[in-house]
């Protein structure tokens, strides 16, 4: 037996009473029917309602072949009296942005004929696909006549004409339709045959804010909240800017001249400093002697550049020059040598479980060994 269904005829029953037909488990859940619910099962781009039956959390809620399952978290007797509460704000916010995405999509199509072809709710945004592309400005006019909908407060029509009045209708519809058609109309914005619920007036939907958009499949797909999820977004957007603003010591509408400045900033002291780092190992490698025409140096906190050009600084003054820097028996090396110092590497390598290459002058790499160890391998290489 189907289902009865009040979230058509109610679309604002938020409380209600059934009985429990029947209580089957499916994994960790169970899976409810009622004679009759006010809870709305996922389809037509709208997840399932989640709320309460007496004690008992709903998740979920699917319909399959006109009977509703709402999908529990524990089971109910069957043939007992439940009430069942739905999760309103989830619910409103959920009728807010199908109503909202009516209003874009039937705004997009009338000017610029482009359809809906794809309608997600997701949580943390609803996209839109269309099957054109728009640009940023086009976008942002869609957007201001979308909120001017909403202004006007239209009254949101919902009809089910019959087979010769839905010839004369023109309405957007992702598939071809029989039986009994839902025709939800906007007026002077959409006319499109819809399975959601929706509010009842386009002023409950708050306001209609496009978040972003990015090409998807020769078309764009569009971001957008509406009403509750908007105000949350605003308010999480505001408090990134205010900290933000108190960070940089600017006026909220000046962060990102703000930002540029200090990275601006950032940029010049980085080379001061790969500058001066330069300078001292420069004058630290005045001060060393090689052993024997070899050098075998340990540097703390050596990256990179610094280790390369280090180790070409003491080369000039030895005829093999060997850096490395890191800690407990993990090094990274930078090796420069009179003979070609990728045979050099290669064997220091095979030594040392190491890995690396480079240049007949320079080669770069990193060993697993005991410091002392490593010494010890360049104290016989100089005594050759
Ligand atoms: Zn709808």
């Amino acid at each position: 037996m189907k289902t009865e269904t009040i979230y058509y005829e109610e679309p604002y029953c938020r409380r209600f009473r059934g009985k429990v037909l029947s209580c089957r488990p499916k994994g960790k859940t169970w899976q409810v029917e009622l004679d009759r619910t006010a809870f709305y099962p996922e389809g037509g781009g709208q997840p399932g309602d989640q709320g309460v039956l007496d004690t008992v959390n709903v998740l979920d809620t699917k319909e399959k072949d006109g009977i509703i399952f709402h999908e529990t978290d524990r089971p109910l007797k069957e043939g007992s009296y439940v009430t069942g509460g739905i999760n309103w704000p989830l619910r409103l916010s959920r009728m807010q942005e199908h109503t909202g995405e009516h209003i874009v999509s039937g705004i997009i199509h009338r000017l610029f004929g482009f359809n809906n072809v794809g309608f997600h709710m997701g949580s943390e945004c609803v996209t839109l696909d269309l099957d054109g592309v728009l640009t940023q400005d086009q976008l942002h006019v869609v957007e201001l006549m979308a909120n001017d909908a909403v202004y006007q407060n239209k009254k949101v029509e919902i009809t089910y004409p019959n087979e010769e009045e839905l010839k004369k209708i023109d309405y957007r519809s992702k598939k071809e339709l029989t039986g009994a058609v839902r025709i939800v109309t906007i007026p002077d914005y959409d006319v499109c045959a819809c399975c959601g619920t929706h509010v009842s007036h386009t002023g409950e939907i708050g306001a209609i804010k496009l978040i972003g958009f990015l090409h998807y499949k020769g078309g764009i797909r569009i971001s957008m909240l509406c009403g509750i999820r908007a105000m949350q977004d605003y308010e999480e957007k505001q408090n990134g800017v205010a900290a933000v603003s108190a960070l940089l010591s600017a006026k909220p509408g000046e962060i990102a001249g703000a930002v540029e400045r200090l990275k601006e900033s950032e940029t010049q002291l980085r080379q001061e400093n790969a500058e001066l780092r330069h300078q001292l190992l420069e004058r630290k490698a005045e001060t060393l002697v090689p052993e024997n025409g070899v050098f075998c140096i340990f540097e703390k906190n050596l990256k990179g550049d610094d280790l390369r050009s280090f180790c070409l600084e003491l080369k000039k003054k030895s005829r093999l020059s060997a850096v490395f820097s890191g800690e407990n028996g993990r090094y990274q090396y930078a090796l420069s040598s009179d003979d070609d110092s990728r045979v050099v590497g290669k064997a220091l390598n095979a030594a040392f479980h190491g890995r690396g290459g480079g240049k007949p002058e320079l080669v770069q790499g990193s060993v697993q060994e005991e410091e002392e160890k490593v010494r010890a391998y360049f104290q016989a290489l100089s005594e050759k």
